[in-house]
């Protein structure tokens, strides 16, 4: 039965985080399953952006000191590696991205490699779904002679949720993200290319940070939420799995995670999971904000309501007074929706990525229902399921 191990970790604190994962590991089998010494081990964390360790948009920087200095003692060379999302004058933030989450320091302290997945080179690779006929993804999920995925437990403003199976969508380097969210709009889409990925690269292990997490409009502009729990399995749809779980939510709830279901990625039924470590069946996390976007699954009782919710779409609107004219959003819309000027989206053509909310560093992307009656509705109906 595949195994998900659930640890409590409340801090940062090198010598709790270590004791939680070395515990967490024996009980998958050992580091030996996993690495042996001389191995070069790639760490593949959540970069999204230019964004701090304490917001939780990313994976924290102590988090991965933690793992960097448990496999230095198994006799590793670590490597710590990602693509951010989003552009600058054509740029991606990945460097800069580095440096703000404290990333670059702690590759620097600990002697690990940093790898920059927008100047590595890429590797092509024929994907199953038929969204595009070639994938290029970096080369150091390659190279590496071991990959361990650090996901952050996180909501996420157009795909509901994002953990494991979401994370390596920074596999892709720079700017190429925006073209697949362009060629996959629907996040039921975008799902069979995160499976895709996942069938193209070995992930050994997957360690999810979930010590803070995010709440509300993430993946970037939600709040801090004090999980702490710290998720590992070597089965990255069943991470999610009971990570949702956790969240009150189903995989049934989850656009992206489906594809990973029906293409057989991994385990998606808590029935056949066994939970191990500080748990033996997924903790609630009590009072969880959900993204708008979110459709209870909770289907039967408010079906009809469900149905008119869907009915009343949310849009992303700029609130002028939050921007600060950096134009992130305007070079990184997949289809060019955004006036650069008046910052005004041409709703004809926005495929509702919500890349625009997702990579803006001022929260100055707003998501709206489309009427004041709209989100008065929306209010009152999630009063009705909380
Ligand atoms: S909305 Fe955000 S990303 Fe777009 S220009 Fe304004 S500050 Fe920059
Ligand atoms: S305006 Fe925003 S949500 Fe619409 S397509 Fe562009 S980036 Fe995506």
């Amino acid at each position: 039965m595949i195994q998900v191990i659930v640890q409590e970790c409340s801090e940062y604190r090198q010598d709790l985080l270590q004791e939680k994962i070395t515990a967490g590991i024996k009980l998958l089998g050992g580091w030996d399953q996993f690495v042996s010494p001389g191995m070069k081990v790639l760490l593949k964390v959540n970069l999204i952006g230019p964004k701090k360790s304490e917001t939780a948009a990313v994976t924290h920087s102590e988090f991965v000191r933690a793992l960097t200095r448990l496999l230095k003692k198994q006799g590793c060379e670590v490597w710590i590696g990602d693509s951010a999302g989003g552009a600058i004058a054509g740029i991606a933030p990945t460097a800069q991205g580095l440096v703000i989450s404290g990333l670059k320091k702690v590759a620097e302290e600990e002697g690990a490699v940093l790898k920059n997945f927008d100047k590595e080179g890429v590797v092509e690779v024929i994907p199953h779904s038929p969204y595009v006929e070639r994938m290029y993804l970096a080369k150091p999920m390659f190279e590496a002679d071991q990959v361990i995925n650090l996901p952050k437990l996180k909501t996420h403003s157009a795909g509901i949720y994002t953990g494991a199976v979401k994370n390596l969508f920074g596999c892709i380097p720079g700017l190429k993200k925006a073209e697949y969210h362009r060629l996959a709009p629907n996040p039921r889409d975008l799902g069979h290319m995160l499976t895709d990925i996942h069938q193209s690269v070995q992930v050994g292990l997957h360690i999810m940070d979930g010590v803070i997490a995010m709440q509300g409009e993430g993946p970037t502009a939600g709040e801090v939420y004090p999980a702490g729990k710290i998720l590992m399995s070597c089965d990255p749809l069943a991470l999610d799995t009971v990570a949702t779980a956790m969240l009150g939510m189903e995989i049934e709830d989850i656009p992206i995670l489906i594809s990973a279901r029906e293409r057989e990625l991994g385990e998606s039924y808590l029935n056949q999971i066994k939970i191990g470590g500080d748990y033996d069946q997924p903790p609630h996390l009590a009072d969880f904000k959900f993204p708008k976007r979110f459709r209870s699954a909770k289907k039967g009782n408010h079906a009809v309501l469900v149905k008119l919710i869907d009915f009343l779409k949310t849009r992303p609107k700029i609130n002028a007074k939050a921007c600060k004219d950096c134009n992130m959003c305007v070079e990184s819309c997949p289809v060019q929706a955004i006036d650069e000027a008046t910052k005004k989206i041409d709703y004809n053509a926005c495929i509702e990525c919500m890349c625009c909310h997702e990579l803006c560093l001022h929260q100055a992307v707003e998501l709206k229902r489309d009427s004041l009656w709209a989100e008065i509705f929306t209010r009152l109906y999630r009063g009705t399921y909380k």
